[in-house]
């Protein structure tokens, strides 16, 4: 059994993650830390009865760097989700650690569509000349552009050789996560678009990630498709 806690439990995602361990056969929820608990993730952390081994955080830009930090420090491996914030002290602190270190899963978007729709959008943009993203959220989403749209972007500019594509932000109530990515060449677009209409659709990727983080070749790794392919 994996014994799991979750950061944010009281989040939108963070409930959803919370159900998904609870229903997983491989895995106990052994920690809800969130300040609408009234929880922190330090008592979480610091609860040697629970003994986390996984910590999945879905929480806010401005505190997940905190909270990575905090789960290396005591030798807990994390599946990171929250998006909006600097990868930069996180990986030296991951890949400054002494024996037995703990390993981060960073992965901009969970969800297996939204991956493979990476992955194609890198492939075409090697053969078409231009292109644009227009990514989709809920009005509530804290950062914008979105995680997978900047890396959407990073993909396909490391792949063609080319500038990263432009990316347009939509905030609107009744949406999800949506993202187009809108190729152009002579007398012809291709467009690529994933559509999330419910949370769940990440859970499956969660869940990959609990499984794998603790064998990940690095400390860090950035992607769910290094689980996937
Ligand atoms: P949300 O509903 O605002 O949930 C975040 C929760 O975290 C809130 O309950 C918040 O409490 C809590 N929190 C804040 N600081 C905390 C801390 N230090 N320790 C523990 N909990 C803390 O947001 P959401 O919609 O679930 O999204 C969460 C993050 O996941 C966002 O960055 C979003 O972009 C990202 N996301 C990623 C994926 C993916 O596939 N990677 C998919 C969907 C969303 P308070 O409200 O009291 O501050």
């Amino acid at each position: 059994m994996i014994r799991v806690a979750v950061a944010g439990a009281a989040g939108r995602m963070g409930e959803t993650v919370c159900s998904a361990v609870d229903g997983a056969e491989d895995m106990q929820l052994v920690g809800r830390a969130d300040p609408l608990l009234g929880i922190g993730l330090a008592d979480v952390l610091g609860d040697t009865d629970a003994g986390v081994q996984v910590v999945v955080d879905f929480t806010q830009p401005e505190t997940a760097l905190a909270n990575a930090l905090a789960c290396l420090d005591a030798g807990v491996h994390v599946v990171l989700g929250t998006t909006g914030f600097d990868l930069q002290a996180l990986h030296d602190a991951a890949f400054t650690q002494t024996e037995p270190r703990a390993n981060v899963l960073v992965a901009p978007n969970f969800a297996i569509g939204a991956v493979l729709m990476m992955r194609f959008a890198a492939e075409a943009a090697k053969h078409m000349a231009k292109a644009e993203i227009i990514e989709l959220h809920h009005d509530r989403k804290l950062d914008a552009p979105s995680g997978t749209a900047a890396r959407t972007a990073q993909l396909m500019a490391a792949a063609s050789d080319k500038p990263e594509p432009p990316i347009h932000s939509v905030r609107l109530p009744g949406l999800v996560a949506n993202q187009e990515v809108i190729l152009g060449d002579l007398a012809q677009t291709l467009t690529i678009r994933h559509d999330t209409i419910g949370r769940e659709s990440f859970m499956p990727g969660v869940l990959l990630g609990v499984r794998g983080v603790g064998s990940l070749p690095e400390p860090l790794v950035v992607g769910l498709e290094n689980l996937l392919f």
